[in-house]
């Protein structure tokens, strides 16, 4: 065994889970029932979430990626379909794109930010005919909210509908002209927005989706897709060949999640306040320990998320900063034990983006961002004294 004296401290991660007894409780009594798959936490967890976020109708499904797949679907994305995205984010944004067959245009991120550039997008609207593009997918990247009420101008003015990727972000809002705080996935701006309950995100339940929307036709398209397009609603059905008929209507998947699952959402959301306004205070603890530290640039939260010193809409999935050496930076901290983490690869540089016509070179803030950030370890459960020694190696290696 190769043991280092330098690691004695607990493998401290860049996110993880948080558990309690309520939870597994909560999946056990469910594990207890009749229902295994879809029961009534399904919906008692889609109507939690949907009040939670300020939308009118929630679609549970079984993971973040799933949930894109149906919105790409449920706005029709065909082979014809140009859709824009950022390239600083997890490559489920794009690819769902992909899976229907359209055609994926990235365009730059705000170096401040690293939330998609609204400007490069308008840009490349303003390059082609009206009509060339046919759908934006911003992201709330690491947690800081995109100005939706920007992007739905835009939007509107080139015929385009909006999904918004906000499985960084739930809880989060930006503030809109009016002084108005709009949270993450209300449905007031974007026509779909879409969560992911993967461990590492603000609430678990181990894999798990959300869709969120105000359209009721979209809504009652997901409910279709969700489940191999068959339904048994009487209102729909084509025709009646007594109690067992059901009729597939359209060629959907088996995209459910299962009602234990739902059940651990359910508890896991009664403390997501909670845990937000720990994640906040976990970033509030960096900024100060980073605000003078040469070498160190912490990412800025965007205007719309900030409200004053005291309150941000920032929901701080990841807390990212950009040094010059950043694998030194990984190496050296990986040895103390503390597993940060690079959020993201840039998707254009995955080789089957390349392989689709992307090259280095293309975006070239988003490269320099990816050449220079670190996710340092956020999630809610983190003690201050695990902050402060990470904190405490950063600045060591920095110094
Ligand atoms: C996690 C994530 C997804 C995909 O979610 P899964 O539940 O893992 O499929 C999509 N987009 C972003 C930005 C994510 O962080």
């Amino acid at each position: 065994m190769n043991s280092e004296p330098s690691t004695q401290n607990k493998p401290i991660p860049y996110g993880r889970q948080h558990i309690t007894q309520d939870d597994i409780d909560a999946v056990i009594e469910t594990l207890q029932s009749d229902f295994l798959t879809q029961g009534p936490k399904v919906a008692e967890f889609e109507q939690a979430f949907a009040s939670y976020v300020g939308a009118r109708y929630a679609v549970a499904v079984s993971n973040g990626t799933a949930a894109l797949h149906l919105c790409a679907m449920a706005l029709g994305v065909n082979e014809e379909s140009r859709v824009i995205t950022t390239p600083i984010t997890f490559v489920a944004s794009a690819n769902c794109v992909r899976y229907c067959g359209g055609t994926v245009e990235f365009a730059d991120i705000n170096p401040a930010t690293a939330l998609l550039d609204i400007n490069k997008v308008r840009a490349l609207l303003e390059s082609k005919p009206k009509g060339y593009y046919t759908g934006i997918i911003p992201v709330d990247f690491a947690g800081n909210t995109v100005n939706l009420e920007e992007f739905r101008k835009l939007a509107d003015k080139y015929g385009l509908w909006l999904i918004e990727d906000a499985c960084h972000a739930p809880g989060g809002y930006f503030t809109d002209s009016k002084g108005q705080k709009q949270l993450c996935g209300n449905g007031n701006y974007a026509d779909l927005a879409i969560f992911s309950f993967h461990p590492v995100k603000h609430i678990a339940t181990g894999e798990g989706g959300m869709i969120t929307t105000n359209d009721e036709a979209l809504y009652q398209k997901l409910l279709l897709y969700r489940t191999h397009g068959i339904t048994r609603d009487p209102q729909l059905l084509e025709e009646d060949h007594g109690g067992w008929y059901m009729e597939m209507q359209e060629l959907g998947y088996n995209y459910r999640i299962p009602d234990m699952l739902c059940a651990l959402g359910v508890s896991q959301l009664k403390r997501a306040d909670a845990g937000l306004a720990r994640r906040r205070g976990i970033a509030k603890i960096y900024d100060a320990a980073f605000a003078n530290a040469e070498g160190i640039e912490v990412l800025q939260t965007s205007p719309e998320a900030l409200q004053g010193d005291s309150e941000t809409g920032h929901a701080y999935h990841l807390y990212v900063i950009k040094v010059a050496d950043r694998k030194g930076l990984y190496d050296f901290l990986r040895t103390h034990n503390i597993f940060a983490q690079v959020h993201y690869i840039p998707a254009h540089t995955m080789p089957y983006y390349r392989n689709l016509g992307y090259k280095k070179g293309d975006f070239p803030v988003a490269e320099a961002y990816y050449n220079e950030c670190l996710s340092l370890p956020m999630y809610p459960s983190l003690t201050a004294e695990e902050q402060e020694f990470v904190i405490g190696k950063v600045k060591e290696f920095i110094g």
